[in-house]
């Protein structure tokens, strides 16, 4: 893919800040209400309206600023980003210019096992727009719909430095961003509701080379395979067009999801063009330390600590303690049900393994589902006392993770218990064996297979509920004295 070109990638990412109310007044943040039912005057940009700060975004900014390694400013201040679009109904967007509330920050990823440190530039609070409904598709429609439910939504808008190499680097950037600000509690980062967006700087140069290329930003990547796969897109395009001898145009492209390809949307603005200026009707914020520290104090455990607990107390590979520690809702289930269950690397497969292979089959995610972390490790514990086998338990799982039901209550109802009691096994031997005196004969012969075939009767007999060991050694015992 690189045939001498090396591939750079800064990455824009806007996090809706979980505020009750918006920025710059009192209207609902709450998402998918009847459109332009959480609005008022300062929020659809009526001339005189007066915006006033809301403190809880300004705290979560700070809580974004040092989960991200940044600084936090001692003042900042709100500046006007002036452009006309019919979702900004005061044709300018409230904004943070030179003066943002954090800088200079980092982030690490692993990539393959490798880590690397994904420098932040600044994180700076601003005020969402409102959403258009077109109708039909953007090119075609013959009117759209404005909806300002979203219009002052407070965001914040995190800018990393253009260090990034490709596009699994950047995807790892984007899921390793999501969990810090999960952990935060700063936002909910639901790709699917817009609450956490993302827009790809992407140049290619020829490798060596320390000036950067031309750069395309790519928006409308919804996924974080959306991110991988546009970013790779663009680049190949961007050393084919340089191979063939064309310069690359400085421009704003989209991700055609169901093309796989980014088109180009327009020429891309530059900050001039957007004549910034101080807004006079906020006056600028001071940030004492004494709020600064407090909010320091009050910050949880976040992923790279959690990922290093794990591995360091539960002996986990860093590659799954990783996972384990990308939402805090999965963080807390393992600590769960560690607490009751120590076989952490045993807790751990079931959880990646057909934990998430459910919720990802069912489209839904660990704190939707029914399943407490006290279910899975009652379920190991009778699978440790043989009442139920190896087999048996992926059954229960899926029980619990559909019903809720605990692990005794499924066993009871389905007749699962595991057939311990050797009388009862014996019997069934007896039978099976006499039944069989041909392949019994093979097996005096030296035939091995033939106890497989036996046990397999045996369990067919039992509708699978036999417990295995017991059956093997029986079998074997009998088989002697026949
Ligand atoms: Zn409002």
């Amino acid at each position: 893919m690189d045939r001498g070109y090396e591939v750079v990638i800064g990455l824009e990412v806007h996090v809706e800040l979980k505020t009750a109310t918006k920025i710059f007044c009192s209207c609902s943040t709450a998402f998918g209400a009847e459109p332009n039912t959480q609005v008022c005057p300062v929020c659809s940009g009526f001339p005189g309206a007066l915006p006033v700060l809301n403190r809880q975004a300004v705290e979560y900014a700070i809580r974004t600023g040092l989960a991200l390694n940044c600084e936090i400013a001692e003042t900042c201040k709100f500046d006007r980003k002036n452009y006309f679009y019919p979702d900004l109904p005061r044709a300018y967007q409230i904004s943070q210019y030179d003066q943002p509330i954090c800088k200079q920050g980092y982030l690490d990823i692993d990539v393959d096992d490798v880590q690397k440190r994904i420098g932040i530039t600044r994180a700076h609070l601003e005020e969402d727009a409102g959403k258009l409904i077109h109708q039909g598709s953007i090119t075609t429609t013959t009117y759209s719909l404005v909806n300002l439910n979203r219009s002052g939504v407070p965001l914040m808008e995190i800018v990393s430095e253009p260090d990034m190499r490709s596009g699994a680097e950047a995807r790892a950037y984007l899921e390793k961003l999501r969990s810090m600000m999960l952990f935060a509690g700063v936002s909910d980062c639901k790709m699917e509701e817009g609450s956490l967006r993302c827009d790809a700087n992407v140049s290619v140069r020829p490798r060596g080379e320390t000036k950067l290329g031309t750069r395309v930003e790519i928006k409308n990547l919804n996924s974080f395979r959306s991110l991988e796969r546009a970013i790779e897109y663009e680049a190949q395009r961007q050393i084919e067009a340089l191979e063939d001898g064309e310069t690359i145009v400085q421009e704003t492209r989209t991700w055609d999801e169901e093309k796989q390809v980014t088109r180009s949307m327009r020429s891309k603005e530059e900050a001039e063009d957007y004549r910034y200026f101080p807004d006079p009707d906020l006056p600028p914020v001071r940030i004492e330390r004494e709020w600064v520290n407090r909010v320091r104090a009050s910050m949880p455990e976040m992923p790279d600590q959690a990922q290093q607990r794990l591995v360091g107390e539960h002996g986990l590979s860093a590659y799954d303690a990783g996972l384990l520690t990308s939402t805090p809702e999965t963080l807390k289930f393992f600590d769960e049900a560690v607490a009751s269950y120590p076989d952490a690397k045993v807790v751990s497969n079931w959880m990646m393994g057909e934990l998430s292979r459910l919720l990802n089959q069912n489209n839904m995610e660990l704190k939707d589902a029914k399943i407490q972390p006290q279910h899975l490790t009652r379920m190991l514990q009778l699978m440790d006392k043989g009442t139920i086998s190896g087999k048996m338990a992926k059954v229960v799982f899926e029980e619990i993770f559909s019903t809720g039901k605990t692990p005794d209550e499924i066993i009871k109802e389905k007749g699962m218990e595991q057939i311990s009691d050797k009388d009862t096994l014996q019997k069934v031997i007896d039978e099976v064996v006499e039944a069989n005196t041909k392949v019994v004969e093979d097996y005096k012969n030296g035939k091995e297979k033939a106890f497989g075939f036996l046990i397999g009767q045996i369990m067919k007999a039992t509708r699978g509920q036999a417990n295995p060991a017991l059956v093997n050694e029986l079998l074997r015992e009998k088989l002697k004295k026949e």
